[in-house]
């Protein structure tokens, strides 16, 4: 979960994982859709399948105990080359260097390499001295205070350098560059991508829900039919729902910031009598939004549907379907 996320914002979604999920075999044995449930909001969800998907490999073919070999740690997914060493270098003292994005931070300002995140010639450097750096002994103590310092004083921006145990010999400090190391990669320009989705409500309050595909964004949870243009929008409601001669209705836009472009969601609400067709079992479902199933839902879908609970989005017009 602290991938990617800081720690303030993970600890009530760790809580509840942890009460869910107490254990390998508890959350191997859960669908994953439960397990994007509890996931939903925190983002990066690639994250949660990859830990059910571990879980899942942990009980199958290493008896339900983390596997102690470095190698068969890191073919878990979502494990690398930097997560695996840290969990062997904090639960048993082994000497592995790691190179998460603190310690990545601390090493390029300290050693002064520019291209620590530019480029693999970059990366490689800092591994080598990530490597150099990792002492023989009270590797564990080692591991986690270089992994606190990147993140309580090496902090991205503003490091109290004055408080820092290595500002005698640090590069950074030394020529004044701390803002500019580590050079980041240049990061493209942030897109905005502008979609439809269609709110089909039926008469027993429930709304068609579509699983997404594992690749891309929200990827395996669930969200309403998405569209690219109007047009495409309509035709899935004329073909797709009965309708009888219902309009669809132009609800406010949601924008959603992802990490490299804006999402902006144009609903169409549409009151419905069900599917026109049987639908595929597993890739749609009825979610009735007074009694919801335990699935993961995007957060932007999820305050859409908070917002139909609470009656804010308005009700078939009369003689309608
Ligand atoms: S002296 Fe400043 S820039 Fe250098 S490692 Fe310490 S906090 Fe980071």
């Amino acid at each position: 979960m602290l991938q990617q996320t800081q720690v303030a914002t993970v600890r009530p979604y760790y809580e509840r994982f942890l009460q869910r999920f107490p254990d390998v075999r508890t959350l191997a044995a859960a669908a994953v859709d439960e397990v994007l449930h509890l996931w939903s909001g925190l983002g990066y969800y690639a994250r949660a399948r990859n830990l059910h998907r571990a879980a899942g490999l942990i009980c199958a073919e290493h008896g339900g105990e983390l596997p102690r070999s470095f190698a068969a740690l890191a073919r878990l997914p979502g494990i690398g080359r930097s997560t695996a060493g840290a969990i062997l270098a904090l639960s048993s003292g082994e000497r592995f260097p790691i190179l998460d994005g603190n310690v990545r931070r601390v090493l390029a300002r300290y050693f002064g390499v520019v291209d620590g995140r530019a480029t693999g010639a970059g990366a490689q450097r800092l591994w080598e001295l990530s490597g150099r750096c990792t002492p023989v002994r009270r590797v564990a103590d080692y591991t986690q205070a270089i992994m606190d310092l990147g993140a309580t004083l090496c902090v991205r921006s503003r490091p109290l350098c004055a408080a820092c145990p290595l500002a005698a010999g640090c590069c950074a400090r030394r020529t004044g560059r701390q803002h500019e190391l580590p050079a980041s990669r240049s990061a493209p320009a942030r897109r905005t991508r502008s979609v439809f989705m269609v709110v089909a409500l039926d008469e027993s309050g429930s709304v068609l829900l579509e699983r997404r595909p594992e690749s891309g964004v929200w990827g395996g949870l669930w969200c309403l039919p998405e569209f690219d243009t109007v047009s495409a929008a309509r035709a899935f409601i004329r073909h797709a729902l009965v309708t009888g001669a219902a309009e669809p209705q132009p609800l406010g836009a949601v924008e959603h910031a992802f990490t490299h472009f804006k999402l902006i969601i144009s609903p169409l609400l549409v009151h419905c009598a069900g599917a026109a067709a049987v639908m595929e079992a597993g890739a749609c479902l009825w979610y009735n939004v007074r009694a919801p199933a335990r699935i993961g839902l995007p957060a932007p879908i999820t305050a859409l549907l908070e917002r139909l609970e609470r009656g804010s989005i308005p009700d078939a017009p009369v003689g309608r379907a």
